[in-house]
């Protein structure tokens, strides 16, 4: 068998593992056992390949993706992008969802990804766009694949609403989601909806404060769920407007994160496209705390948001692409290694799903890449493979 190496952080007993020191890797020749693959022996060649878990992709949208060809006016600030993306909605029967959705999610599938959160709009009824029903069709056939309603965080102060929906999303095994953006009855709205993920039993997924300036959705989030003892996984996404707040700030409102055990997802993609726009070119940049979110001990996570429609016209199912591209954004330094947890390990506990690392896990669940160096792994010029296949 050959050598290979194993990044760090996707081990998660380094001792009973083994391997040879490679900077932020180990080297050793793999030892498998019953499919698995359980620790490194001693070097006997030089490596040539890294191998890894699944990723994951912990926010797309596979309802939107692929729309851009048809849509007019691309290209303006977050609003301008609602206002385009609602227009497209007249296209939307369930041939044209289901074909831009499997096309989304077999580019995620041959990027490497083992599990995928997708958001689907709900619109204002209570009863479940036609959306929803071809997707949680795609998810049946797809284990990997979870859904999140997105909602507007008012709608949930109407009891019609939050109890139909609840049960919906309760039924069809669905993530509970909602867009919060300065909204007047913010407050309100997050009571109920926080309620109604307990009487439901449902995970949380936000979009919230997508925006430079001033808003406090996240801190308003952390707090009713503080308030409340809520305790299944919590995912913020976004969370741009933190960029414009001062440090003592930020750091009251991590502190408030690490105790509600919320995690947040950076979206460079879109930020980088939607927000701080002029006339020319920006001379702000939209991207959330994530150095700061991280050493205060909040998990961050970063996602690939939209590919291909009014929000990014450009953008990928690819969170290697995603990553590469907050390394640059947010300037996160090598060892790359210590980021790999963003679309692996922590974006997985963020869904609510077992952090598959290395060790232990079986061969059909890994990665492999032939690449000796993580900046490398995450240029995405290399591409990855079922390990099965190139392991052997
Ligand atoms: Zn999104």
């Amino acid at each position: 068998m050959t050598d290979v190496l194993v990044p760090k952080s996707m081990i998660s007993d380094p001792h009973r593992f083994g391997g040879v020191d490679h900077g932020d890797c180990v080297h050793g020749t793999p030892i498998v056992k019953d499919g698995q693959l359980i620790a490194l022996d001693a070097p006997t060649q030089t490596a040539t390949k890294m191998v890894l878990p699944r990723l994951v992709e912990p926010h797309c949208h596979l309802d939107k993706c692929h729309t851009v060809q048809r849509l007019k006016n691309v290209g303006g600030d977050l609003h301008h992008a609602l206002a385009s993306q609602r227009a497209d909605k007249v296209h939307w029967d369930e041939d044209d969802i289901r074909a831009r959705a499997s096309k989304g999610l077999k580019e995620a599938h041959e990027n490497g990804c083992g599990l995928i959160r997708s958001h689907v709009d709900w619109g204002d009824e209570p009863a479940p766009p036609l959306s929803w029903s071809v997707l949680v069709e795609l998810a049946e056939d797809h284990s990997g694949l979870q859904l999140s309603a997105l909602t507007s965080i008012e709608q949930w102060i109407h009891p019609e609403f939050s109890e139909t929906v609840g049960k919906v999303l309760e039924f069809t095994d669905g993530v509970l989601g909602a867009f919060v953006h300065g909204h007047e009855k913010t407050r309100a709205g997050l009571e109920a909806l926080f309620a109604t993920a307990i009487r439901h039993n449902l995970m949380l997924d936000f979009h919230v404060d997508e925006g430079l300036g001033a808003l406090h959705g996240l801190e308003q989030i952390a707090d009713v769920a503080l308030e409340t003892g809520f305790d299944r996984p919590i995912l913020c996404g976004h969370c741009v407007s933190l960029i414009d707040k001062p440090s003592h700030e930020v750091q009251r409102i991590a502190d408030k994160l690490v105790r509600a055990h919320i995690t947040v997802c950076a979206l460079p993609m879109t930020n980088l496209y939607l927000q701080g726009r002029t006339d020319g070119t920006p001379d702000r940049r939209g991207i959330t705390r994530l150095k700061e979110l991280r050493d205060a001990g909040v998990p961050v996570v970063v996602g690939s948001d939209n590919v291909a429609d009014a929000f990014c016209p450009v953008g990928a199912h690819d969170p290697r692409a995603a990553l590469a591209l907050a390394c640059v954004a947010a300037h996160l330094d090598p060892p790359m290694g210590d980021w790999l947890p963003a679309i692996t390990t922590d974006a997985a506990r963020a869904l609510g799903a077992t952090a598959a690392t290395v060790d232990g896990a079986h061969l059909a669940d890994m990665l492999t890449c032939d690449v000796t160096h993580t900046a490398n792994l995450l240029s995405g010029r290399v591409p990855l493979r079922a390990a099965p296949d190139t392991l052997m």
